[in-house]
């Protein structure tokens, strides 16, 4: 689950985390008030109007603007509250803009230039530890960075068993190049993240840019946060951050369901138990000419109701023009799943698409039986190479 900048900005604060401050709003009116209200607080007299989605990159897609007066602030929150935000990352139809961050404007001028860096904390998987990536090159895709310049960017990889060392965090603010009072601050910041993510159960926290303003201070001006969902049982505060306007709405649906599924964007549809058959299912898809819909696990206990909710999730995408059934009757019987699918079938009524279901394991005969004398326009198959063969002749059909 990801969560908004001006959230995930509050968790770091909560954390010691030093940060641009700032007010979250929904109307131009009260983005004005909070303008008005973070001044008096922080005595900034310039403002940063930040448009709150989940994806990066909004400075280039024309949703992170500077207003110098509170004026500006109602004419650039007028601007972006509402708009379809496009920025590298969120695809060409972009998102809608329902919130703004106001923040304080940190970049002022001093005794020294104000100096953007990068620094994430995540979960390096190839060593099953955490680990803080650090750059001088703030500010940018550090993807970039990492391509063009890779000896810019600084790895630190924590032992999970002892936690962050005070000699990594001063080894990490070293090679950044940091010295006297920004050093000091930055120590305290690498502790103060790194707690802030250990202790959220995040599978990543980026922050980009991580700010030195011209008086030496070390702050987050940007806040990427990544929660590991399995953990969120245990992190209620964190899960009632969720905005599920920012999810794809099938998406949605099926985690109400308690299906695993991922919207794709291909033409195939596929219903699998078990995420490795899932994932073997999409390869047979592509293999057979077609492109997955989705990956769709419905899990260890298929029955008629996980079933109907799956078809009316698949049924709900409109690039659909086949849907792959493929379960494998291990502890679940293959009848059970063929008597769920004809009764799915029957209540969902009025189905156009083609639905091919390949039932194998347990009762696997029973099962294409069923389907067989149900008299609905399901094609069966038996071994997955049919199944593949039947997917490549119903879209040569459609095409
Ligand atoms: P992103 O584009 O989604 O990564 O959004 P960021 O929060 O990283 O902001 C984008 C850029 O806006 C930053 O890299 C800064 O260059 C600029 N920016 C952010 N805060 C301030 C600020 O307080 N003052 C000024 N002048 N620029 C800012
Ligand atoms: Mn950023």
């Amino acid at each position: 689950m990801n969560i908004h900048e001006y959230q995930a900005k509050e968790l770091l604060k909560s954390y010691g985390v030093r940060i641009q401050e700032g007010i979250v709003a929904s109307t131009p009116q009260a983005a004005v008030e909070a303008a008005r209200q973070l001044s008096a607080e922080t005595g900034t007299k310039w403002f940063v109007v930040k448009a709150q989605i989940h994806a990066g990159g909004r400075g280039k897609g024309g949703g992170v603007k500077l207003a110098k007066n509170l004026d500006q602030v109602l004419d650039l929150s007028t601007q972006i509250l509402g708009m379809q935000l496009v920025t590298p990352q969120t695809g060409p139809e972009g998102k809608k803009v329902h919130k703004v961050l106001i923040a304080q404007d940190v970049y002022y001028p001093g005794e020294s230039q104000p100096k953007e860096y990068y620094m994430s904390i995540l979960l390096d998987r190839g060593t099953s530890k955490p680990v803080i990536i650090a750059s001088t090159e703030g500010g940018m895709d550090i993807e970039e960075v990492a391509h063009n310049n890779p000896g810019a960017i600084i790895r630190e990889y924590i032992d999970p068993r002892v936690g962050l060392q005070q000699y990594q965090a001063r080894k990490v603010a070293f090679q950044l190049g940091l010295e006297g009072e920004a050093f000091k601050e930055m120590v305290k910041f690498i502790f103060a993240l790194y707690k802030a993510y250990n202790n959220s159960d995040a599978s990543m926290f980026e922050i980009n840019p991580v700010l030195k303003t011209s008086d030496n201070k070390i702050l987050a001006v940007d806040a990427k946060v990544n929660l590991d969902d399995n953990a969120l049982y245990r992190q209620k505060a964190l899960a009632e951050m969720r905005d599920t306007n920012e999810e794809s709405p099938l998406e949605v649906e099926a985690s109400e369901s308690g299906l695993n599924y991922v919207k794709l964007d291909g033409n195939v549809a596929c219903m699998v138990n078990g995420a490795g058959l899932a994932m073997a299912t999409m390869d047979i898809i592509k293999l057979s000419g077609g492109s997955p819909a989705n990956f769709l696990d419905v899990g260890g206990g298929a029955n008629a109701q996980t079933v109907e909710a799956g078809f009316r999730i698949l049924l709900k995408d409109p690039n659909v023009k086949a849907i792959l059934v493929n379960i494998f009757g291990g502890i679940v019987r293959c009848d059970r799943v063929a008597n769920g699918i004809v009764e799915a079938y029957k209540k969902i009524g009025n189905i156009q698409v083609p639905i091919i279901v390949r039932l194998q394991g347990t009762n696997a005969e029973e099962g294409a039986k069923v389907i067989a004398e149900s008299g609905l326009q399901v094609i069966p198959a038996i071994v997955l190479k049919d199944a593949a063969a039947r997917v490549t002749e119903v879209l040569a059909k459609v095409k």
